[in-house]
């Protein structure tokens, strides 16, 4: 299936080349069930699958329970936002490692009837006790990632809970308190443990240390629980319980409120300063969506303080402006690489919450700016390292750049019957967050997404940590429109900040070429952070390293783990995509 793209799109062999690979490549049985029914629990691995179609609702998430949670709902006659939830609910208890209600999400709505997108930002923040040096040691040092993640001093405030709460006042249908039963229901009955979900817990060095989760992941000889192990969680479904009956309140205020400060507070090697207060006081935010052109479709994202929308609307404009129709898949990896490098030392410099410091937004997405980033890039030879730009604005003001490091997400994509849409990323940043547990929930590890050192060449890091701030997040929710205005695609990603590239790919492959969306999905992921050139290991990319080499870049052959959600509007109903990399599915009807 493809996508109607504007007639005067230029083409590029490379992605054709390369879907067509990914096409031609030996394919794994097919799961068994008719098109659109979910993958069985624990497909892993880059499996092909037939794509999911349907006509007239889907949604798509990492964990195929998840999925059919949010079809049970659209079924029911839910809304996108309902579905969201539901998702959200059992995505907590299936795939613990990556979101969870402690942690923090962004997401964007698509309101078919009134023609409207609005996006809610549901990122945790600071206490109000935090200081820019938080993730300092006491000589002034940075501390090492995990001696800052492990424990309570990276818990945020968490968002999700207000954030759904304030989603489905707007856009529910059905009653709050239905959405929570089907994560309640596997909650007690139990569900078995994926292979994804197994890897990761044996894997991990710093889980088994929290009695709470030992407890419920481990065997008594600290043996993660084995693939198709029933899992319950009695504790969670508790929580879910109170808030189902008692609205986002019954989380952020009360005994749960109370609980996860005293969690806090009481980690005996690292302990946070997270207060009840703190909790009571979290509100999500409204923010104004960052919309570009691309292709003759209109690209949507979520603004600060994600970096993810103006990051992936620069390569996006960084690879149109040069407008060139690169023909095999080398040139198409520099440009990508060169575009990555540009939109990343953007993004260490100026993007932070914008409550606290000033962002060019709109200069950063300025079309005459993106064409002058564009002119930087050489066709042969890779810049090595880019600087920040200067986008205009008024501010003028200059920060010291920071660029972090993070893991641990997922992306829910709903399209409802009625044609309205969300698009949500939701983390609690590492793998298994802060690796605390409080009553069955793993809690965030967010505020490690601040830079760790507050001032770099002699200049305040605009990431810094301050009280009450939102850390930069590279989550990248996105929803494309046609030249009508009409909803097209529904696309997003976990994996820290190579999301953006993930989602750039992605949106190559949709809106260029015009991919199927598990085609699209599929495809290598590739690109640079404004470091080495990315190429992922066990994929044809690896097959570009000597030549790329040969332009200049230094390049690194790794795994890149995406985990994208991807639903596309097509004149023939909707056609889904699902991650493979991880255990993502699509379920409509
Ligand atoms: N915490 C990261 C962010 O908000 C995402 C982490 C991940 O995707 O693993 O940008």
């Amino acid at each position: 299936m493809t996508i109607a793209a504007p007639p005067d799109r230029r083409r590029t062999g490379w992605l054709y080349a390369l879907a067509l690979a990914v096409l031609l490549a030996p394919a794994a049985p097919l799961p068994a069930g008719a098109a659109g029914d979910v993958a069985p629990e624990g497909a892993t691995g880059r499996t092909q699958r037939a794509p999911d179609r349907a006509t007239r609702h889907m949604a798509a998430a990492a964990n195929p329970l998840a999925a059919s949670a949010g079809r049970e709902i659209l079924r029911a006659g839910g809304s996108a936002v309902d579905a969201a939830i539901a998702m959200q609910m059992v995505l907590g208890l299936v795939e613990p490692q990556s979101s969870g209600i402690a942690g923090g999400a962004f997401l964007l709505h698509w309101d078919a009837a009134a023609r409207t997108l609005t996006t809610l930002d549901g990122r945790e923040t600071a206490p109000m006790a935090a200081t820019p040096e938080r993730f300092l040691k006491p000589d002034g040092t940075p501390m090492a990632f995990f001696d800052a993640v492990v424990g309570g001093r990276s818990v945020g405030v968490p968002g999700v809970p207000r954030l759904l709460e304030l989603a489905h006042r707007r856009h529910g249908r059905l009653p709050w308190r239905d959405l929570f039963a089907p994560a309640i229901r596997l909650a007690e009955a139990g569900f078995a443990v994926s292979p994804r979900l197994h890897g990761l817990l044996a894997q991990d060095k710093h889980l088994r240390d929290d009695p709470a989760a030992r407890a419920l992941y481990y065997g008594p000889d600290g043996a993660a629980l084995p693939i198709g192990a029933t899992l319950r969680n009695p504790e969670y479904a508790a929580v879910l319980r109170a808030v189902a009956e008692g609205g986002a309140d019954a989380f952020h205020t009360g005994p749960i409120a109370a609980a996860i400060a005293a969690a806090v507070a009481g980690h005996p090697a690292n302990p946070g300063d997270l207060t009840p207060a703190d909790l009571a006081a979290y509100r999500a935010r409204e923010r104004p969506p960052v919309c570009g052109p691309y292709r003759g479709y209109t690209v949507c994202g979520m603004g600060p303080p994600s970096s993810g929308g103006i990051a992936v609307l620069q390569i996006l404009g960084v690879l149109e402006a040069q407008d060139a129709a690169a023909s095999d898949p080398i040139d198409a990896a520099h440009r990508f690489a060169e575009a990555g490098r540009l939109a990343f030392a953007d993004r260490a410099r100026y993007l932070a919450d914008p409550d606290y410091v000033p962002v060019p937004v709109r200069g950063l997405i300025d079309p005459g700016y993106i064409a002058g980033r564009a002119a930087l890039v050489d066709p042969q030879r890779s810049m090595g390292r880019a600087e920040a730009g200067t986008p205009p604005w008024r501010q003028g003001a200059l920060y010291g750049a920071s660029e972090g490091v993070e893991h641990g997400t997922s992306h829910i994509a709903v399209v409802d019957g009625q044609g309205n849409a969300v698009s949500m990323t939701t983390s609690i940043e590492s793998a298994f967050g802060a690796r605390l547990m409080v009553r069955g929930m793993l809690l965030n590890n967010q505020l490690t997404d601040f830079a760790f050192e507050p001032v770099a060449d002699g200049l305040p890091v605009a990431n810094r940590v301050e009280p009450g701030k939102r850390p930069r997040s590279s989550m990248a929710p996105t929803i494309v429109f046609d030249g009508d205005g009409n909803l097209r695609a529904v696309v997003g990603s976990p994996g820290g900040s190579q999301i953006i590239g993930y989602v750039a790919k992605t949106l190559v492959g949709l809106l260029e070429r015009g991919l199927d969306p598990q085609v699209a999905v599929d495809l290598p992921n590739f690109g640079s952070r404004n470091g080495p050139t990315e190429l992922e290991k066990g994929t044809e990319a690896e097959t570009w390293k000597a030549a790329l080499e040969a332009r200049g870049h230094t390049v690194s052959v790794i795994e890149m783990t995406s985990g994208t959600q991807a639903i596309v509007v097509t004149p023939d109903g909707l056609v889904g995509g699902a991650d493979t990399r991880r255990e993502g599915a699509a379920a409509g009807d």
